[in-house]
């Protein structure tokens, strides 16, 4: 038995065809030429680019001849680290506007492999889904900006402007990520915007998309060192003050402490589209944290910090994430040591930070200081220039009625190479995921559907042709 339907959707044909009752491998077959997305996602999936060590420059090997048979310069920028590189494609325009660039990393995290059900550098589709490593973050949306970028060409779309493609080294860890990039290789990827990973298209239950947030910016991670001091003694006469019992209580004090409700210009506006897209009690919920009332923000943030990823886009979280004490059992140490990874919205002063915790700590003895100095704070993207609001228009076109939002990322990425240098840059997964996709993003059987895939790469498509076609 077999269901084919097929669809004409733009100059795209999209045929989606359900096999049943034929071999694991036909069917596999059958998939593939379904969506080229999905087709080009497997195999990004199946180089495996664990990082460390990455191996990088594998995805550069793969990627390489695509782009060039469709007539896109290539430059790999090779790190010092051997099998290391940044893969750059450039589709040129007439130049009568500055490029627009897709970064994508090419890197992605490791794997507990015993606890996946499948291989997680196999590439399998099963169910409407392709599963491995990397699925959401970020191999799929390498493929659809990949998929995006060589259908401008294969389309022969004649551009204003140069598109970029980068395929970057060392998101996930490592020295030679874009900041490396930027600092030795600026000219090969300036350009006027960018879009990056960030921002999400949220999918209820019932696979209708509740909203599409783009991210303007990112949270900034910083480490706060405390050490605690005490008499340094023969453990069989202890005395009331052990340094590791002086840490202990700090750290208890900080785990009850939370932090007070901060919300951006982009923050506020992702609580009130939350407020118009969810049911009650939740959309009052969402709506009185922006109103400013203290009592109702207070009770508010109770019932909305339950989710852990609303729970930190509104506020500074804290993290005590590692601890150094001690040295021999019959040794009460003079000094025990903790860090705290704490997520700052941007524009937060650390000294501030350092300054609440010795409020909330109120003991002399436990020294609160800033491990590094943290990166400068970066300004938000602005959401009025042409790139924003293409994405903005064409997520509302594949998503008709659904609301879009901007967005403060809640960990860090590689955006910052560009907004440091003043580059509006934009974050987006661009496919539709469910509560049940994201938990699997660094974890177990990571996955992404393959009409999410499809519709990205239209999104993405159209957003190029809108900011970069020649008019
Ligand atoms: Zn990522």
């Amino acid at each position: 038995m077999s269901i084919t339907s097929c669809r004409r959707v733009g100059l795209l044909m999209i045929c989606a065809i359900a096999v049943a009752a034929v071999s694991g491998e036909r069917l596999v077959t059958a998939q593939l030429s379904v969506d080229p997305t999905a087709a080009l996602l497997v195999d990004l999936i199946r180089v495996n680019t664990s990082n460390p060590p990455g191996n990088e420059g594998s995805i550069a090997e793969l990627l390489g001849p695509r782009f060039k048979a469709l007539g896109f310069e290539i430059d790999v920028v090779p790190t010092p680290e051997p099998g290391k590189s940044h893969f750059i494609a450039r589709l040129r325009g007439d130049g009568s506007k500055r490029p627009v660039l897709l970064a994508a990393h090419a890197d992605v995290v490791g794997v507990e492999r015993e606890k996946w059900t499948l291989d997680p550098f196999g590439g399998v589709l099963k169910d409407g889904y392709v599963f491995g490593r990397g699925a959401i973050d970020f191999k799929g949306g390498m493929a659809v900006f990949a998929r995006a970028a060589l259908m401008l060409a294969d389309q022969k779309i004649p551009l204003a402007r140069d598109v970029i493609f980068l395929a970057e080294a060392d998101e996930e860890g490592g020295l030679y990520n874009t900041s490396w990039l930027a600092q030795d290789h600026w000219p090969k990827i300036e350009c006027e915007f960018s879009l990056n990973e960030g921002g999400w298209i949220i999918k209820r239950a019932n696979g209708r998309v509740q909203y599409v947030s783009i991210s303007t910016a990112d949270k900034i991670s910083i480490g706060i060192v405390l050490t605690a001091r005490g008499t340094s003694t023969h453990s069989s006469m202890p005395r009331p003050d052990n340094a590791i019992v002086t840490l202990a209580r700090a750290l208890a004090k900080l785990a009850d402490h939370e932090t007070a409700v901060t919300l951006t210009p982009s923050t506020r506006q992702f609580f009130l589209t939350l407020a118009k897209t969810s049911a009650s009690p939740m959309s009052e919920h969402f709506r009185n944290l922006t109103s400013g009332d203290r009592e109702l923000v207070r009770r508010a943030d109770q019932e909305i910090s339950k989710d852990p990823l609303l729970h930190a886009i509104m506020r500074n979280t804290i993290a005590p994430v590692l601890m150094d004490a001690g040295f021999r059992t019959n040794v009460i140490p003079g000094s025990a040591e903790a860090t705290v990874n704490v997520r700052i919205i941007p524009g937060t002063n650390p000294a501030d930070i350092v300054r609440e915790f010795e409020s909330v700590i109120g003991d002399s003895r436990v020294e609160v200081r800033v491990a590094a100095s943290p990166p400068p704070s970066v300004p938000a993207s602005p959401e009025t220039t042409e790139l924003y609001r293409a994405l903005e228009k064409q997520a509302r076109v594949q998503f008709p009625g659904v609301a879009v939002t901007s967005y403060l990322f809640q960990a860090g990425t590689d955006a910052r190479a560009w907004r440091s240098r003043g580059v509006p840059t934009y974050g987006i997964y661009p496919y539709a995921i469910d509560a049940e996709d994201l938990s699997r993003m660094h974890g177990n059987d990571e996955r992404v559907s393959i009409e999410s895939l499809r519709q990205g790469t239209e999104m993405i498509f159209r957003t190029l042709v809108d900011v970069a076609a020649q008019r």
